[in-house]
C-alpha cells in the first residue's frame, strides 16, 4: 500500500512554524517511505481564507524546499463532491435536517450551564424510532447534521500520544453542512483524506478532538481509517504559546531574518523529533530517518540560540556565491550603491564562520562597500596620540608593500616588530579606523580586501 500523507493547511494568515514542522514530518514520512505528500488548501471558510495567504503557504514551502506531489488540491473545488456525500448520508439515514434556530441553541445552551451540563445539543430534530419529531418551522434554513453513534467510544493509537480513547457520548450531532448547503470543515476533511487515500494524517495536537468526529463519519461513509500522529505544540522560550509577538514566528519571518531555509527544516526537525545526537541533518537525511518513535509527546520549546547556531553551520558551508547573491541586496538595502564582486567575496569568505545570520552577516561587511563612523567611546578607547603616531608610520611605509594577503600580514607582523610594540597596539587602531569597530577577524585581510586607497582614506579622515 502506498504511503500517502497530506499537508493541509487553512490560508487564513502567514504560514507558522508549528503549520511548517507538520509540514516537514509529513513530507518525511512519505519520503521515507517513497510514498505521496500531497498539498491540500482548505478554503471552506471563505470569509478568511485569502489568496495572499495560499501564495504565503506556497512560497514558503517551496522556498524550504518541501516538493510535494501532484497538483495543489483546493477544497473550495471539491464543493460538487462533499454535497454528494451529504446526500449519501441523509439517504442512508445518517443524516437529518435540523431546524433549530439560533436564539433556541443559545437558550438550551444556557439553560445547560445552569444546570450545570456541558453544553450540547440536545437532539430534538434526530429523528429516532417512534420519536415525534417538531413542525418544520417557516423561516429557518436547516443545517445538516450527523447522526454521531450515542454509545460505544472511538480510540485509536495515536503515532505520536498513544493509545486515545473519547467516549461518543461526549460528542455533538456535528453539522456537517450550514443553512446555505455549504458542507463544514471536519466533513470536507474527511471526505479528501479518503478520496486522496491517505494512510497518515500528521497535525497538531489541536485537532485531537476533532479525530474521533472524522472516525465516526469515515465509518458510516464506509471508508478506511487511516493512521493519526498528532504533534505536540511549540511553545515560545518564555512558555507560552507562539505567536507574531514572539518575533519569528512565520516561515517567511525566517527568511527575512536572514535564517537560511535548510537551517530552519534542520531546526525544525528537531524540534520534537531526534536521531540519535545528531543535531545537524540535511532534508535527505531527514528524509531517510524519519520515524515516529522519537517524536517527543511533550510540547517543544522554541530555542532562539539554537536555531541560531543551526543557522551558523549552514553560512560556515554554504558555497561563497550563494551566499553573494543573498547577501548583495541585503547591502543594497543598506544603501550601497555599488557592490564589487571580487570585495563581496573576499569579505564573505574571510566572515562566514563567524555569522549567525544574513542580516548581521550584512550589517559587519557593510564598512567594505560604505564610508563609516567611528564613535567618540572606539575613539576615546583606541586612538591615543601614540597611537595616532603609529598609525601615520604605518601608513606612510604601506605604499610599498606588495598587494597580496599574504604580505600585508608579513608587513604588519614586521611593523610590529620594527616599532618593538605588541600586535593589538596596531592592530587595534587600525580595526577602529578601517571598520568602525573592535571586533572583526583577521586586521591583515581587512586591509587587503578593502584596498591600499580606502585605507588611506579613512585614516586620514581620522588624522584630521
Ligand atoms: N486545516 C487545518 C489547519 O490548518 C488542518 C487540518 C488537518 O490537518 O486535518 O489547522
Amino acid at each position: 500500500m502506498e504511503i500517502v500523507t497530506r499537508f493541509a493547511p487553512s490560508p487564513t494568515g502567514y504560514l507558522h512554524i508549528g503549520g511548517i514542522r507538520t509540514a516537514l514530518f509529513s513530507w518525511a514520512y512519505a519520503k521515507k517511505n517513497k510514498g505521496k505528500f500531497i498539498l491540500r488548501i482548505e478554503d471552506t471558510d471563505v470569509e478568511r481564507s485569502t489568496q495572499e495567504a495560499v501564495e504565503i503557504i506556497k512560497n514558503g514551502m517551496k522556498w524550504l524546499k518541501l516538493d510535494h506531489d501532484d497538483d495543489i488540491i483546493f477544497q473550495t473545488q471539491r464543493f460538487d463532491r462533499y454535497k454528494e456525500l451529504i446526500k449519501a448520508l441523509l439517504d442512508q439515514g445518517d443524516a437529518y435536517y435540523c431546524y433549530t434556530s439560533k436564539a433556541e441553541l443559545d437558550q438550551l445552551r444556557e439553560l445547560q450551564v445552569s444546570q450545570g451540563i456541558k453544553p450540547k445539543y440536545d437532539g430534538r430534530w434526530r429523528p429516532e424510532e417512534n420519536k415525534n419529531l417538531p413542525d418544520i418551522p417557516d423561516n429557518v434554513q436547516p443545517v445538516i447534521r450527523f447522526k454521531t453513534p450515542q454509545n460505544g467510544e472511538i480510540n485509536w493509537k495515536d503515532l505520536v500520544k498513544g493509545e486515545v480513547a473519547i467516549k461518543n457520548e461526549e460528542l455533538d450531532d456535528l453539522i456537517i453542512a450550514r443553512p446555505d448547503g455549504t458542507p463544514t470543515y471536519n466533513f470536507c476533511v474527511v471526505v479528501d483524506d479518503w478520496d486522496m487515500k491517505v494512510t497518515h494524517v500528521i497535525r497538531g495536537d489541536d485537532h485531537v478532538n476533532n479525530t474521533p468526529r472524522q472516525i465516526n463519519l469515515l465509518k458510516a461513509l464506509n471508508a478506511p481509517i487511516p493512521q493519526y500522529a498528532h504533534l505536540s505544540m511549540i511553545l515560545a522560550s518564555d512558555g507560552q504559546k507562539m505567536s507574531k509577538r514572539h518575533g519569528a514566528a512565520s516561515v517567511m519571518q525566517f527568511r527575512d531574518d536572514g535564517y537560511l531555509p535548510e537551517a530552519v527544516t534542520n531546526y525544525l526537525a528537531r524540534l520534537g523529533w531526534s536521531h540519535g545526537d545528531d543535531e545537524i541533518f540535511s532534508l535527505s537525511e531527514l528524509a531517510e530517518w524519519f520515524d515516529f518513535d522519537h517524536i517527543t509527546s511533550s510540547a517543544a520549546q522554541f530555542d532562539k540560540e539554537k536555531l541560531d547556531w543551526i543557522n551558523n553551520h549552514y553560512i560556515k558551508n554554504e558555497p561563497v556565491d550563494k551566499l553573494a547573491a543573498l547577501i548583495k541586496p541585503r547591502l543594497i538595502d543598506r544603501g550601497v550603491s555599488r557592490v564589487e564582486t571580487d570585495i563581496l567575496n573576499d569579505a564573505i569568505k574571510l566572515y562566514q564562520d563567524r555569522e549567525k545570520n544574513l542580516n548581521t552577516f550584512a550589517d559587519d561587511i557593510l564598512f567594505f562597500f560604505q564610508d563609516i563612523k567611528v564613535s567618540d567611546e572606539l575613539k576615546n578607547k583606541y586612538l591615543s596620540e601614540k597611537s595616532k603616531s603609529l598609525i601615520r608610520a604605518f601608513v606612510g611605509e604601506l605604499e610599498k608593500v606588495n598587494w597580496t594577503n599574504d604580505d600585508v600580514d608579513k608587513f604588519i607582523k614586521a611593523f610590529v616588530k620594527y616599532e618593538d610594540i605588541r600586535f593589538p597596539e596596531i592592530a587595534m587602531p587600525l580595526r577602529v579606523i578601517i571598520t568602525g569597530t573592535d571586533n572583526t577577524p583577521s586586521i591583515g585581510s581587512i586591509i587587503f580586501i578593502v584596498g591600499i586607497e580606502v585605507v588611506k582614506k579613512r585614516i586620514s579622515v581620522i588624522l584630521e
